[in-house]
């Protein structure tokens, strides 16, 4: 899966580090001073890069806990999000990652102590009751599980005692739970996943889990007793998206139990202009962004009003059938 492994010589000697390259074998190891020379070179092409991603191995500096977009807040009174990965091992055609990174090259983070160090001082510096901290923002939180082991080593930093007024969010696609169920459950930790119908999944989130093996993955999760969260978001707008997501919604909540669910999201596509334009030049003729779409006052390219109020209002309409609005969170 991964044929060159880049590492800066600062992480070489780093517990994950060396996991990792006990992982990749195989695969041919390249010393560099800053992660920066590989992955922020300008002349690099995305789609191709996409096909054979190098995986980066590099110590984040600088702030790694920031303030979340309004779009990611749920349910904690000040919301954050840190990002031990950027990029991804699946490849959604509405990411946002595409556009704004020139490189398609994983870039893993593994300075996980330094990370946890600033979640506990964040913590504890914090005055909210309950601040938030997802991760998934930049990555898929779990998709890498067996390689990054980033679920199993934050877990027990939120188990600690001084943590427990602080809730995760872990953001995923993945099916990739062991992690999870292999310990006993945490009542500040959410597992939220983003789910869309079959048709959609095939032709837009390439490469990630079928509906059902995630909701599989919910079924278990909540019989274990860990809090999981429901992300439509984002729903795509497409020929008969209603017939679609009638359906769609009634699979879902045939298998998820809707009085264990910690929330709900409902969203669709945006993207900021310039995300916008880059994405749309590596994929000129894909439908997705064919789809009646505008820039809207605060520079996010998004459906038409009319487009917006049709699908988001048809899937509300469809979620508040099967779950308790206050529960909904909706995001334009
Ligand atoms: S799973 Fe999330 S991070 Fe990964 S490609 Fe899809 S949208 Fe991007």
């Amino acid at each position: 899966m991964v044929d060159t492994l880049y590492i800066e010589t600062s992480v070489e000697k780093n517990a994950l580090t060396t996991k990792v390259k006990q992982h990749f074998r195989k695969a041919d190891n390249v010393s560099i001073d800053k992660y920066g020379e590989v992955f922020n070179i300008r002349a690099q092409n995305f789609r191709q890069q996409k096909k054979n991603p190098a995986l980066i191995l590099a110590e984040k500096h600088g702030q790694r806990i920031i303030p979340t977009p309004s779009e990611y807040e749920t349910g904690g009174d000040q919301n954050f999000y840190f990002s031990h990965m950027l990029n991804c091992i699946y490849d959604c055609r509405y990411c946002f990652l595409q556009g704004m990174y020139r490189s398609a090259n994983y870039l893993l983070f593994v300075n996980y102590e330094d990370f946890a160090e600033d979640l506990r001082e964040h913590v504890a510096n914090s005055e909210a009751t309950n601040p938030w901290y997802f991760s998934g923002y930049d990555c898929d939180s779990l998709a890498l599980e067996p390689i990054t082991g980033f679920a199993e080593y934050f877990l027990e930093i939120f188990a600690e005692e001084k943590m427990t007024k602080a809730t995760l969010e872990l953001r995923t696609k993945s099916t990739q739970i062991r992690s999870l169920l292999g310990r006993p459950t945490m009542q500040n930790v959410v597992v939220a996943f983003s789910l869309n119908p079959d048709d959609v999944i095939a032709s837009v989130e390439l490469g990630t889990p079928n509906l059902m093996k995630r909701l599989n993955a919910i079924e278990q999760l909540q019989k274990a007793g860990w809090r999981v969260g429901l992300r439509f978001d984002p729903v795509v707008w497409h020929q008969d998206f209603e017939k679609t997501y009638t359906k769609f919604f009634d699979d879902v909540f045939n298998i998820v139990d809707v009085e264990k669910v910690d929330s709900i999201t409902l969203g669709s596509v945006r993207l900021p202009k310039d995300f916008h334009k880059i994405m749309s030049k590596l994929y000129p003729e894909h439908w997705l962004f064919k789809a009646g779409m505008e820039l809207n006052q605060e520079n996010m390219v998004t459906y038409t009003e009319s487009v917006s109020q049709q699908l988001l209002g048809f899937c509300e309409s469809e979620v508040i059938k099967h779950a308790n609005s206050e529960k909904l969170f909706i995001y334009n």
